[in-house]
Parts: C-alpha cells; structure tokens; sequence
C-alpha cells in the first residue's frame, strides 16, 4: 500500500506542555505503520477562547503512514489518554495536556461524525498554520490555496518561534 503524507497538529497548555509536546512528537515516531518526516519548532501561542486559559504551546508534524485516516485517529486518542487528557464535554476548546488533530491525510477529503479532513478550522488558525508553513512551505491544498496564502489571511494572532 502506497503511504501518504499526514500533518498532525500538537497542541498543549496544562502541565509542563513544552516537555508533552516534545514527548507527543516521539510517540509520533513510534507509532506503527508510520514514519515520521519533519517536526517543527515549538511555539508559544495565545489561547482563542471565550474562557481565561494559559498560552498554548504548539508544533506540526508530517508523517507517512499506511494507516487509515480512522485508526490513525485511534492512535492519537490514545496518545493523548497516555497523557490524562480530560474530555469536558461542558466546555468546548477546555485547556489540555494534550490536543493531536488530524489536519491533512493526502488529498483525501472526509466528512463523517468521527472525521473531518481537512481540518474544518485550519485556515482560521495561525498556530495550525504557522507551524505547518515552517515543514511545509510549499503545500498547495486543494480547495483552500497555497499554505503560503492561508498564512498570510489567517486571522493575526500572538505566536512566538520558541524553541
Ligand atoms: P477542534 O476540532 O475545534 O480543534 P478539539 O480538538 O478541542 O476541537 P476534541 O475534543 O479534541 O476537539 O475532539 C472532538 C472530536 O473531533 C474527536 O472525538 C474526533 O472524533 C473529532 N474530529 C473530527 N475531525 C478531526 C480531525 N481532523 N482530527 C482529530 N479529531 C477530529
Ligand atoms: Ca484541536
Ligand atoms: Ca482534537
């Protein structure tokens, strides 16, 4: 089976988040099926809430993988249970110790209740975007534009290049 390439976007603000980011990117690398490519930097970004919560920290990564888009998703929810991610149903975009999502999967296109690929909020999302531009400069996604556009429309926000 023919691999395809997959942006994954790490977020987290609880905890010591610049080490769980750093430790979610090497459990990126073991997962099976799978290679990872890239990674980028670490940055520190605003929280987009309507509640008070830490900056986040934030990173992307591009894998290859033979998974299907589902069990990839299955693997990332276990990653983040390795993490004790709390799912509060009450709040929506609630602080986390960890957030994988799934941002681009090839060209696929999927819109079930379990997936939406690409990511239905990527294009409004500088600390998506930025971090993908970073391993990515030259993406072209079908439907949206150059990676290159989307960074420059997105709506501004705080993120600072960290480490
Ligand atoms: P947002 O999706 O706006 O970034 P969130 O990451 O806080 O919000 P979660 O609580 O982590 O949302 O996930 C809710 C559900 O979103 C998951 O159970 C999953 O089934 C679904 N989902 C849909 N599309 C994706 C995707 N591309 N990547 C990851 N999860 C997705
Ligand atoms: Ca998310
Ligand atoms: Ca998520």
């Amino acid at each position: 089976m023919l691999a395809e390439e997959v942006h994954i976007a790490i977020g987290s603000n609880i905890g010591d988040s610049l080490t769980i980011v750093s430790e979610a990117i090497e459990h990126l690398r073991s997962l099976p099926k799978t290679d990872l490519q890239r990674h980028s930097s670490l940055y520190r970004t605003e929280a987009v809430s309507d509640i008070q919560q830490d900056d986040y920290i934030n990173a992307a990564v591009l894998l290859t993988t033979t998974l299907e888009p589902m069990d990839l998703l299955l693997e990332l929810q276990a990653i983040e249970q390795a993490f004790y991610r709390q799912r509060d149903t009450a709040v929506k975009w609630a602080p986390r110790t960890l957030d994988l999502d799934i941002i681009l999967f090839g060209a696929r296109i999927i819109d079930d209740s379990h997936l939406t690929i690409p990511h239905a909020e990527m294009q409004n999302r500088l600390f998506v975007l930025q971090p993908m531009f970073e391993i990515s400069g030259d993406l072209y996604i079908s439907g949206l534009g150059s990676l290159k556009y989307l960074v420059e429309n997105a709506p501004k926000m705080m993120i600072k290049q960290i480490l």
